[in-house]
This record gives C-alpha cells, structure tokens and sequence, in this order.
C-alpha cells in the first residue's frame, strides 16, 4: 500500500514497556520499528534493574539459608567468595533474555534502530547512531516517520546534588556492577531498591546503615508487615535512621562522610566505603524534545496519558516509568499491551481492539529482600485514611506445618475485607500483604482475588494445597471470616 510514512508503529525505548509494545502491534499485523540507544534490547529491568538484581539476591538466600542449617544438624564450612564467578553468572543471565529479546524482534520482523531518537515533528523522530556499550552519539543521524508512535523511555537514577563525584558513592547500576564488598555500606534511601541491594551486600558481608526519610521503612506496605521484616532483618544493619535526611558527604582518603539532620533537628554522621543512593527514579519524559510533537510533558518529566495510555496527541501513546508511579516492569508490560491493541485497532479498523484501556484494580509491588515483602491493594493505614472499615484475616506462619518445616516460622499473611454496613458481612477483599520466604510468588493470588471480587469465604473455601506456604492465604481468609480449621 502507498503509504507517506515508513512505519506504521515507531516504539522509543526497548525496556519492558517498549518490547511489549512492539511485539504485541508485530503480532497484529503492523510494520513495527524499535528504537534503542544501548546495544542491548531489554531496559533497565533486563540489564540494570528487576534482572541482575534476583540473580544476585538469588546467592544472598542460598547463603542465608545455608547460615541456618547448623540448627538442623548440617554444617558447611564458611563460604568463599568469587565475585568475579558472581559477575559472570549474573551477565550471562542478562545476555540469555537480552539475546532472547533480539531473536523475537527479528522472528516477527521488528525493525530494531539503535540510537537516541528525538522528535523533530508529529510524525517523525530524529534517530543518531550510538556506538559503544555505553550512549555515545556517533553524528550519523537518520529521520524515521511513523503514523503512531509509543514512547517509553523509562527512568533514570535520581542523584543527590551534593555527593562527591567518586566510586564509592554509586546509584543502583553502579551497585549491582559488585565492584567489591565494603566494610561499611550505607544505604539513602529504605524503599524496595535499596533495601534489596542492601540484602545482597550485606549477605556477601557488608554492615549496613540505611537512612531514610519517612517515619519507617519500606514506605507504602502495611506497617505489621514491615515490623516483621524489621525484626528479621535487625541484624543486619548498625544503624536504621528514620525521619532523617542526608545533607553533605564528602570523599576522604578513610572512605565517604555523610552528615545526616534528623527531621527533629538532631544531627550525626558515618563514614563508608560504599554509598548507596537510592532516593528514587526520575522520568525521561524531558529528554525527548516531546515539544516538537506538541506532547506534554509535565515539569518532573511525567507524559499524561488517559486509560488508553494516549498523550495529549492522538497518535502518541506513551507506557511505563515515563507516565508515572508505581514504577515496575509488570505495569509497563499491561501498559504496552494496552497502547498496542488501541494502535493497532484504529491502524487496521478493528474497533474490538481500539477499545482496549488499561483497567487493573491493583498492581502488585514486591521486595525481593530476605525475607521478601509483598503487598497489593490497600494498606490497612490507607483503608483508615479512606474511611473504609475493614475486617482483617491474620496468619502467622509460627502456625504453619510447611513453614515450620522450612524454618520460615516468622513469617505473616494478611487479608483485608470490606467490612462497612453495605457489604452486609460479606465484604470482598480490598488488601492484603505477606512477609516470608516467596512472598513474592504467592501475592499474584491475592491479586486476582481482588481483581475477581472475592470475599473471604470465597478464598478460605478455596482448596489450598497442604502443606504449602499458600495455604496460608486461605488461612488468613478463615480467621477473617471466623471459621476455624484443623489444619497446621
Ligand atoms: P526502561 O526499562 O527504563 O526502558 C527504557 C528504555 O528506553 C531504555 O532501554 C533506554 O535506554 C531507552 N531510551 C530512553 N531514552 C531513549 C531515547 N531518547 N532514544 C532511544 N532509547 C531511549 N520492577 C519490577 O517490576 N520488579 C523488580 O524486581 C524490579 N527491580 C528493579 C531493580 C532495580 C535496581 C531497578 C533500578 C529497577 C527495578 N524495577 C523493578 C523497575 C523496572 O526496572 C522498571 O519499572 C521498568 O524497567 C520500566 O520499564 P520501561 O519500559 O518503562 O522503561
């Protein structure tokens, strides 16, 4: 067909949001191109993000749970450590889904571009070469035109702008590079990044300090669960400073001196060898003269999108970190799909696909951490602020035969229900949160329970496999619901 543009579908940005993106237009029929500044497909989540950072937490629970089996009657000698052995299991991993990504593109004829684009109008972008594993631009510049396009440029590390240019003060990437363990590791910032690449060091060594600026940490889980995970995770750390801000560091020969104010006024300070910032992501929304496409962008670098992830121009759609919180590669990917089908729908005049819009109750988040903490839907603070009565369902694991057996006893579910007069007794679940080993594998349940509307006689009648941890889900939901069982 004669068609003015060159594409019918051009993706910026090939990280989870990207690739699902173009895959998904690819297998409906349009002629996809894909833009990618690095050498590799995949984004932060592949090469610098959700990845490397389980194949590493992967060795921090196998030499936790080792550090156990002493109890049980199972001795090992101290362990040795090869972190050069660690480095490559951790890149071959990466290279396997990154080469994996390459060989999709190419099967469903994805055009893949490497190089930086840029708008330089609605419907064209400006694409400079890149070369080396890094970002360089190599001068030679093409313009692509497209009839629609998805951005997805994700989200970088945010610095803090008084931190000593040095190696011993790193971002996440820089982390996850292992350049060594440190003595003295200090963490800015208690959220689910920082306190993963704190479970890593620390397994591997480290004592840990973390700061953080709210009054707990983990900001944004249930508050019963994070005290279980503090309590678990005590030994880890010298010093958990809370209600506190960092405010100057300085590089010197003895390692990195941070000073620390406390949102009382009271200071302190710590050298380290090693520096974490992990103060949260700022989207690249700024970085893509958006404006020589009329696309908005907000003044943080945010693109507004409505439920069919569309920006303000008709045919820009835009996925991901770039429109907003949570930042996590699972909504990316519905993100991608949404925007895909909506595209391909109007592009090929199937209405069935054009009306597709992202509509997910809840979008669980995950701390990968020792033990991991897991939550999706509300919060018990968050139903209390909202006025929502809720009814709880509580399982301690010290109840459980399996986590008895696996020595995971401190671990805890919980399940909330609506519990206002309306529901009549029968309120569907709103919430619920687990601490302990695989949290991170059994939340998807409580998730579709939310998605399905499921009450708590719904999940308890369900038939748990015995004896598992997800037993402990229908457990919970019996206690809300007031049955008892008779099962450990
Ligand atoms: P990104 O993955 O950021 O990809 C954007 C891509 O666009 C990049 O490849 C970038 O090079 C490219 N790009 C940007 N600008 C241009 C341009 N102008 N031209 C060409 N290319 C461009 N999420 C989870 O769900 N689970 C986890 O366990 C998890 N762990 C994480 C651990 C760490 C250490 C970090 C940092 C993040 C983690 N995340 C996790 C978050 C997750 O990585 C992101 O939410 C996800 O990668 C976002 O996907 P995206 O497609 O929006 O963008």
């Amino acid at each position: 067909a004669s068609t003015p543009f060159d594409f019918d579908l051009l993706v910026l940005g090939s990280g989870p949001g990207g690739y699902s993106a173009a895959f998904r237009a690819a297998d409906l029929g349009l002629k996809v191109v894909l833009v990618e500044r690095y050498a590799e497909l995949g984004g932060v989540c592949l090469n610098v993000g959700c990845i490397p950072s389980k194949a590493l937490l992967h060795v921090a629970a196998v030499l936790e749970e080792a550090s156990h089996l002493g109890a049980l009657g199972v001795e090992f000698g101290p362990p040795t450590l090869d972190l050069g052995k660690l480095r490559t299991h951790k890149t071959k991993v990466i290279g396997k889904l990154t080469g994996g990504l390459a060989a999709m593109a190419k099967m469903r004829k994805v055009t893949v571009l490497r190089g930086y684009g840029a708008f330089v109008g609605p419907h064209q972008v400006q694409v400079e070469a890149t070369h080396g594993s890094g970002q360089e631009q190599t001068g030679s510049k093409q313009i692509v035109s497209f009839k629609a396009c998805i951005i997805a440029v994700g989200s970088q590390a945010v610095r803090l702008p008084f931190m000593p240019d040095d190696p011993r003060v790193v971002d996440s990437t820089g982390a996850l590079a292992l350049p060594g363990v440190p003595k003295n590791m200090l963490i800015i910032g208690g959220g689910i990044i920082g306190l993963e690449m704190g479970t890593v060091y620390s397994a591997l060594g480290a004592r840990l300090d973390v700061v953080e600026m709210q009054d707990g940490l983990m900001p944004g889980a249930d508050r019963d669960l994070v005290k279980v995970w503090e309590k678990m995770n005590k030994g880890r750390f010298d010093r958990i400073l809370l209600k506190t801000k960092t405010v100057a560091a300085t590089a010197t020969a003895e390692g990195i001196r941070v000073q620390f104010e406390g949102l009382d006024g009271s200071t302190s300070e710590g050298r380290y060898d090693l520096v974490l910032q992990a103060v949260g992501r700022t989207p690249n929304g700024h970085k893509i003269a958006a404006e020589q496409a009329g696309v908005a962008v907000s003044e943080r670098g945010f693109i507004g999108v409505d439920a069919q992830m569309r920006s303000n121009v008709p045919h820009i759609f835009a996925i991901g970190d770039v429109v907003g919180q949570p930042m996590l590669a699972h909504k990316a990917v519905h993100e991608a799909h949404v925007a895909a089908e909506v595209v391909a729908g109007e592009l090929l005049g199937r209405p069935e696909l054009a009306a597709a819009a992202f509509d997910a109750r809840v979008i669980p988040s995950v701390a990968y951490t020792d033990p991991e903490l897991a939550w999706v839907g509300l919060t018990e603070e968050q139903a209390k602020a909202q006025g929502i009565a809720v009814r709880k369902g509580l399982f301690p694991w010290s109840a459980s035969g399996r986590a008895l057996a696996n020595g995971c006893e401190q671990g805890f579910t919980k399940l909330l229900f609506d519990d206002r007069p309306e529901a009549g007794g029968h309120g569907r679940i709103l919430g619920g949160g687990i601490v302990g080993r695989h949290a991170g594998d059994l939340i998807g349940e409580v998730a579709l329970a939310i998605e399905m509307g499921a009450d708590a006689v719904d999940i308890g009648k369900t038939i748990h496999p015995h004896p598992t941890l997800g037993e402990s889900i229908g457990l919970a939901a019996e206690a809300a619901h007031g049955s008892c069982t008779d099962l450990p």
